[in-house]
């Protein structure tokens, strides 16, 4: 072990930002026009070019993305929405704002995706909505899931938070359905600390959204104290206040330049963690699918228990023991208590989603991961599975 490798500690994440985003900040600061402005208009006009959507329309985080694409679809009470059950709440959540149901779905063992046999299995006259979740960044059967929303009239929102830059065949992610939500939260593979987008090529989807996220005021309101502006606005409707600031946007227009490079990084890493485990039969790495491009923003290893004589909360200490700091994505949203007693879901209602969870647990993946820190991670995993027993 190298002196330096000594007590090394890898965060779970660390995000890679540079003086220029420092210094795209502070310009906006000098500027005096802190909230959203010109830098916003100019990174939506700038995201919508880089995924190929007609619309781009920055907002305060995914979660705020998913309730207005959920709101400008007309959601009610009463009306079903399929979601995956291996997500983050805020995927689910956003629904029961309409009095609506999160009707859960269990995924495929493989890829972790929502299962499209099980989603077609839960469609009823209620249904309006399905919601890919693109987990780890690797992107839903888009395919599967168009045929079955054209047969049963149904909108497809895509959960994009780990989805950016991801492709599904030669179409990026963002341009495929009625809405796609991202997520700029810390952890995610663009950041602006908080923040979001909604794209869309629907322009009376885009309107509605536009207007939505600003107290519902008729849209370009926010010019309204500028030189250009003027003092006169309506209200059109109870809206939020959802909006980005200009100085997210500008820490947003330099993370997107870099954004590709960035995933070529995670990508060499995550290829050097998949020749490291690949042949462990402790292990399964994550599998690829060879008709998309995943965006790579986890790496979700799985632990085979039957073979280490230990499972993944031994293997997550284990982890921690050797200064590595690992998590798991994610705790299936019918083992919460709110969506047990709200919507009366149990244990062993997605047996599929639980038996990945109970196995699953994402190692550091990020673009500023140093070699000593990818070396550290390796051979914490190498040496966790050496403690297990003979039969290996
Ligand atoms: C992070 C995340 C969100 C929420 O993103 P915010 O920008 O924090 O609101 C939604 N869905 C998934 C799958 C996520 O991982």
């Amino acid at each position: 072990m190298s002196p330096q490798g000594i007590n090394l500690k890898v965060p779970f994440h660390r995000a890679c930002i540079g003086d220029e985003e420092i210094q795209a900040v502070a310009e906006v600061l000098r500027g005096g026009w802190m909230t959203m402005g010109p830098k916003t208009v100019q990174f939506e006009n700038e995201f919508a070019r880089y995924t190929g959507a007609r619309h781009a329309i920055a907002v305060s985080s995914c979660t705020a993305a998913l309730h207005l694409a959920y709101e400008c679809i007309g959601l009610k009470p009463g009306d079903e929405v399929l979601i995956p059950a291996t997500t983050f709440t805020a995927t689910a959540e956003t629904v029961t704002y309409f009095g609506a149901r999160p009707v859960l779905v269990d995924i495929d063992p493989l890829t972790m995706n929502l299962d499209v046999a099980d989603a077609r299995r839960r469609v009823t006259s209620r249904t309006r909505a399905i919601v890919p979740v693109h987990l780890a960044g690797q992107p839903c059967d888009m395919q599967q899931i168009h045929e079955l929303a054209d047969a049963c009239n149904l909108r497809v929102i895509e959960d994009a938070a780990h989805a950016l830059p991801a492709r599904y065949g030669d179409k990026a992610i963002g341009s495929i359905s009625d809405l796609t939500a991202f997520s700029f939260y810390a952890t995610k593979t663009l950041t602006t600390g908080e923040g979001g987008m909604v794209t869309t090529d629907n322009d009376q989807y885009a309107e509605r959204i536009r207007m939505m996220r600003l107290h519902g005021i008729s849209r370009d309101a926010w010019k309204r104290y500028s030189s250009e502006g003027n003092w006169y606005y309506q209200v059109h409707e109870a809206g939020y206040k959802y909006n980005l600031t200009d100085l997210q946007a500008a820490i947003g227009l330099v993370q997107l330049a870099k954004c590709d490079a960035m995933r070529a990084r995670r990508e060499s890493v995550a290829d050097r963690y998949n020749r490291a485990f690949r042949d462990d039969p402790g292990l399964q790495i994550p599998t690829v699918l060879l008709d998309r491009t995943s965006a790579w923003h986890l790496y979700i290893l799985r632990v085979n228990e039957e073979r280490l004589g230990f499972g993944r909360n031994e293997f997550m200490k284990e982890l921690q023991a050797r200064g590595v700091n690992a998590s798991v994505h994610f705790i299936p949203l019918h083992l919460h208590p709110y969506y047990q007693r709200v919507f009366g879901y149990r244990r062993g209602d997605f047996p599929v989603a639980e038996a990945q969870y109970e196995r699953c647990l994402s190692l550091p993946l990020y673009a500023t991961m140093g070699e000593d820190e990818m070396d550290c991670v390796i051979r914490a995993v190498q040496e966790i599975c050496q403690l297990a027993p003979a039969q290996r």
